[in-house]
């Protein structure tokens, strides 16, 4: 990627730390992917209690799910940058530019705030607006983009994230990334995302992926996701 190209896209990217959604009353520094104090990355909150997406997942799941998994990659990536220079750098930076554990434990913190993100307690329905146009543009119809994303989320082998990514034309493609692989290092920007690891879904589902995605679907934070698309395009 050229460097012009990847900086492009961070700062479209970087957008999402400013976002506020307005009609939740939520502080905008609860939607950052992290809340970087001295060298510190710091997990943000969750945009909704911890039992509050039950009975899709339950507050067992999402305590080990955020409160031990997430903050397990905060407090390792803490640890990689203490007294480096990445310790000052954006997130997005950091996961563009880095690899090995760095990338790793970088990506895993930004990719699990924005899959908070992407679901809601009253979520569901379906996309509207420019990012549901472009689903039709690209999918033919939303039913078919449904089907599709459930298909590949559900046959990505080991553990991953299956994406949803825009390209710098605003084309939506399907990016199936195994381990923390985020759209960034591959010149897109993440528009909605599921964490299909084992550790996502193993208290509430089981070995069930199936069930988790289909329920994933009904949860989904369509004003967020639609948010994230429009804010790729050119100002
Ligand atoms: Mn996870």
């Amino acid at each position: 990627m050229e460097r012009r190209q990847m900086l492009t896209i961070t700062a479209a990217v970087g957008l999402h730390a400013l976002w506020a959604r307005p009609n939740e009353g939520h502080a905008q520094g609860q939607y950052a992917a992290s809340e970087q104090r001295g060298a510190a990355f710091e997990q943000a909150k969750l945009p909704y209690g911890l039992g509050d997406l039950a009975p899709f997942l339950s507050e067992e799941q999402m305590s080990y799910h955020y409160g031990k998994h997430h903050a397990a990659y905060f407090k390792k990536l803490n640890e990689l940058v203490l007294g480096k220079p990445e310790a000052q750098w954006r997130l997005e930076e950091i996961i563009a530019k880095s690899d090995g554990p760095l990338f790793n434990n970088a990506a895993q913190t930004w990719n699990h705030t924005f899959f908070w993100n992407c679901m809601a307690p009253n979520g569901g329905g379906k996309a509207d607006g420019k990012l549901g146009n472009a689903i039709e543009r690209c999918f033919g119809d939303y039913g078919t983009f449904e089907t599709q994303f459930k298909t590949e989320a559900a046959k990505l082998f080991g553990s991953g994230w299956l994406w949803l990514a825009a390209d710098a034309q605003g084309s939506l493609t399907l990016l199936p990334l195994a381990n923390a692989g985020n759209p960034i290092t591959h010149g897109k920007t993440p528009i909605l995302t599921i964490d299909v690891w084992e550790h996502a879904y193993y208290v509430d589902y089981r070995n069930n992926r199936a069930q988790f995605i289909e329920e994933f679907m009904k949860r989904i934070n369509w004003p967020f996701v639609q948010q994230c698309y429009e804010n790729t395009e050119p100002a």
